[in-house]
């Protein structure tokens, strides 16, 4: 049995922070781990901006409705879950990924949770747990399923490490040349040849 394990952003849907960024215009919103390495003070920074420009979830919710999956990627998942159980390991939060896990045909999502408060304010987050992803595979794992994953920045190395087979997809140069021991792919088309490659049983790509 395989179980084919997912990232989310970058890889089925557009980077969320940057494009509500675009789409609010509020430039600040852009920052991410590579601006500043502590993912807390980084999520702490975005809740502050977002209270203060008096967004609450709703108003967060429709403008992430907006974005819509990669183009390719309902396709993609189309023929993914045809083949496999598609599970999407992510570092978001359910409440942002909603709007667009339903594009999605809404697939098995494990990510973390917001605190909303009762005027739909979000309060703090919740991480489920630490190296989530590497996690997921590994009990996957445990449960006799041969897991093939695949993401497309430095929070999906390990998982791609755990798994039996890792693949990069959309990965900038700079994860590709640290990772060399994973494929590098770029396209759907090549990302589905490398999964049926990397699978025990005949898949058509
Ligand atoms: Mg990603």
């Amino acid at each position: 049995m395989e179980i084919l394990a997912l990232d989310l952003e970058g890889v089925l849907v557009p980077e969320i922070w940057i494009n509500f960024a675009e789409l609010t215009g509020i430039p600040e919103l852009r920052a991410t781990t590579r601006d500043i390495p502590d993912y807390d003070v980084l999520m702490k920074q975005r809740l502050r901006i977002l209270a203060e420009k008096k967004l609450g979830l709703p108003d967060i919710q429709q403008v992430i409705d907006r974005m819509g999956p990669l183009p390719g990627a309902v396709d993609f998942m189309d023929w993914a879950r045809d083949n496999f159980q598609v599970v999407i390991l992510s570092d978001t939060f359910y409440e942002f990924a909603k709007p667009l896990m339903r594009q999605l045909g809404n697939p098995t999502l494990l990510c973390h949770k917001l605190v909303v408060d009762g005027q739909g304010f979000i309060t703090d987050y919740t991480l489920r747990q630490k190296d989530p992803k590497r996690q997921s595979v590994k009990a996957f794992k445990s449960l006799n399923y041969r897991v093939i994953a695949a993401g497309d920045s430095y929070n999906d190395t390990t998982m791609l490490a755990e798994a039996d087979a890792g693949i990069l997809f959309h990965a900038p140069e700079n994860v590709i040349r640290e990772f060399p021991q994973f494929p590098a792919v770029h396209t759907y088309a090549d990302l589905r040849n490398e999964i049926a490659r990397s699978s025990t049983r005949a898949i058509t790509p």
